[in-house]
């Protein structure tokens, strides 16, 4: 039976950690292989996956570096080492503009769709569904859902406490959701979460499984784990280089 899989290929927040990478996910599921951003360090572990002309569509939540900075390694494996045409890139106009200043002309290698704040896409047999989340520049949350599966996950991006998994429906089977941070990190106006908070947000959303990541490097990964699943009220899993969830 086909299923959607989920594989991190980073999980840092901000900046990797020694031998790690910044965010970027490899979703499996509906005929289609995507993307879901794309930081410093996940071209490289993709490759362990899937090749490079392999992948159907990218989507980016935001336009901060460490979200989607390997764009510009992918343009120039499109372009120049396998020839190709029509990358499927989907973000933000911000984000469009910060990849044009970086790469250049982004077309043709580039096919950009631009994503808005409750905006739709279906690539292949997967429907996502954008959600504006609460952070410093305009970012969105992502539900991907296979109808065929009847299975859905989403994914925070980078947020503060002013958003919740609410925004993208119920009915959320996994939930990739950013702690920056530890509880002790929490201070007024910062649009981050820590575990406690995605604990909290996930177990109000109702969603069925939490999986925390975009954890800050050197972050006790211990304590992440039982903050997040003492908010959550049931065990919650953090994030790794090449783990594999299934739905
Ligand atoms: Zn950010």
């Amino acid at each position: 039976m086909p299923d959607l899989a989920i594989t991190v290929l980073g999980c840092c927040g901000s900046y990797p950690g020694p031998g790690q990478a910044c965010s970027g996910y490899l979703i499996r599921g509906g005929g289609v292989n995507v993307v879901m951003d794309l930081g410093p360090g996940a071209l490289a572990n993709l490759q362990r996956h899937i090749g490079l002309a392999d992948i159907d569509a990218v989507v980016l939540s935001h336009r901060h570096a460490d979200h989607w900075i390997d764009l510009t390694g992918l343009e120039t494996a499109w372009k120049y080492a396998l020839g190709l045409e029509g990358l499927n890139v989907y973000g933000t106009a911000e984000n469009r503009a910060a990849a044009a200043a970086v790469i250049g002309e982004l077309d043709p290698v580039i096919d950009w769709h631009e994503i808005t704040d409750a905006g739709h896409a279906r690539i292949g047999g997967l429907d996502l569904d954008f959600s504006a989340t609460d952070h410093y520049v305009d970012t969105l949350a992502v539900r991907v859902g296979s109808s065929a599966d009847g299975v859905a996950a989403a994914y925070s991006a980078d947020t503060g406490p002013g958003w919740s998994f609410t925004e993208l429906g119920p009915a959320i089977d996994l939930a990739l959701c950013e702690a920056t941070m530890l509880a002790d990190g929490e201070s007024e106006g910062l649009l981050h979460l820590s575990a406690r908070q995605a604990g909290a947000m996930a177990k109000a959303a109702g969603v069925g499984r939490l999986v925390l990541t975009h954890l800050q490097p050197g972050i006790d990964r211990t304590a992440s784990q039982s903050e997040g699943a003492a908010a959550y009220g049931s065990p919650v899993q953090v994030a790794h280089e090449h783990a594999v969830f299934h739905l």
